[in-house]
């Protein structure tokens, strides 16, 4: 049973409500067994039992679980930063796609590329993610968008899953843009998502949610609704792109699916968040891609306010969102969304751990958790999540072991 101790400050990110202030142990000791936390609190009511355990020093830092980064396109062909300078340069989003850019260019890429390229492209961002405290990823497919390139991104997932300590949660996003051989059938593809791809993938456990882009130019809400009801009769859990470019009607979508998550919703409407607090949704919100594309910013008082559960993430892709740091995505959601140090922080662990559905296992530090935790040297909170350009993070634990340290 090893037991950490000399803890500057646990920030154990548990229970309370959405809005809620984080509830921190001073000069804290952690123990667990079996990678699960057996007991927590401060270090002199450490019982008797525990106190001839192996100890390791955690060096007076501060101590706060694993991050979660709940919405990433992390395998993906190629890059499109020039398409970045070509917005900078005056071109538009729609130009640029039509031109043949965008989610088209990279599915292209994806296609083109071999499974074993995705594969060592998508571990050098992971072992990034895990140096910076990242301890659970969902990583979506969607840049296949056909039976065998879906599953090519899918087997990237679960072969990271085995071969890396950090946890892997796939989702299908074979519904994120109509690929081009089906541009004149829309129904035609649709139907092969409903029919072909998502009983497949299922089958073969390759996934355990099923996403689609609802917007302009990318699926409509009675096309959305036959997939994710689809991905649901296979067991797939629902998970939308929502709002994000205009009020598509993603968020009461995704309390009427009963979805696990409703992502972006920089332009969802007070009915559909309240629906979604009804539903208990959880509202993921994704500052890094409102910066890049230049969107008004998601405003969390109307989401904490109706009662939502508030998750933070990066939306790391090749284009909007170039950026695997949830640190980053923390920072941005206390600059652009009004949130505090402190729910930024709440929103890239246990609210993002809803979002994924492992809130029972994951998110926050409590008895009978995982510990998943990360050594921070940074007096507080605050002063972590507000600072950037360091990297403060010591060390990184999975399951109770050391999967990374700065040493
Ligand atoms: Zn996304």
């Amino acid at each position: 049973v090893p037991v950490l101790h000399n803890i500057a400050r646990l920030a154990t990110c548990g229970g309370g409500e959405p809005a809620g202030e984080l509830r921190t142990i001073e000069r804290a000791a952690l123990a667990w067994r079996d990678g699960v936390i057996t007991w927590l609190g401060r270090e002199r009511e450490l019982p008797a039992e525990l106190a001839s355990e192996e100890r390791l020093d955690a060096a007076s830092t501060l101590v706060v679980p694993g991050l979660v980064d709940c919405h990433t396109h992390l395998a993906f062909g190629g890059y499109r930063f020039d398409e970045h300078s070509e917005r900078i340069g005056g071109k538009s989003y729609l130009e640029i796609a039509r031109a043949g850019g965008g989610i088209r260019r990279t599915v292209r890429e994806t296609r083109a590329a071999s499974e074993e390229e995705l594969l060592e492209k998508a571990r050098g961002y992971l072992q990034a993610m895990w140096q910076s405290g990242v301890t659970a990823v969902e990583a979506k497919s969607g840049y296949g968008l056909s039976l065998a390139d879906e599953k090519k991104q899918l087997r990237v997932y679960a072969r990271l899953a085995t071969e890396e300590p950090v946890r892997i949660v796939p989702t299908l996003l074979a519904a994120h843009v109509v690929p081009p051989e089906f541009v004149e059938d829309r129904a035609g593809y649709v139907r092969a998502i409903v029919e072909e791809i998502i009983p497949d993938v299922a089958a073969e456990g390759l996934a355990r949610f099923c996403d689609v882009f609802l917007e302009e130019g990318a699926f409509s809400r009675d096309e959305s609704r036959q997939v994710l009801e689809a991905g649901k009769r296979h067991g797939l859990r629902a998970k939308l792109h929502a709002d994000q470019l205009t009020d598509g009607g993603g968020a009461l979508l995704a309390a009427e699916v009963g979805a696990a998550s409703a992502d972006h919703l920089e332009h969802a409407s007070q009915e559909g968040i309240e629906a979604m607090a009804r539903a208990g949704v959880v509202a993921v919100s994704l500052p890094v891609a409102t910066l890049y594309l230049g969107q008004p910013p998601l405003q969390a008082r109307r989401f904490l306010d109706a009662g939502v559960s508030l998750a933070v993430a990066t939306d790391f892709n090749p284009g909007s969102a170039p950026c695997c740091s949830l640190q980053l995505a923390m920072l941005l959601a206390c600059l652009l969304q009004r949130m505090t140090p402190s729910q930024a922080l709440a929103g890239a662990t246990l609210h993002a751990a809803r979002a994924i559905g492992l809130e029972r296992e994951i998110g926050s530090l409590e008895v009978g958790k995982r510990a998943d935790f990360v050594l921070v040297d940074a007096p507080s909170v605050e002063h972590w999540v507000l600072e950037t350009g360091v990297n403060r993070i010591e060390s990184t634990f999975i399951g109770g072991e050391r999967v990374w340290s700065a040493e």
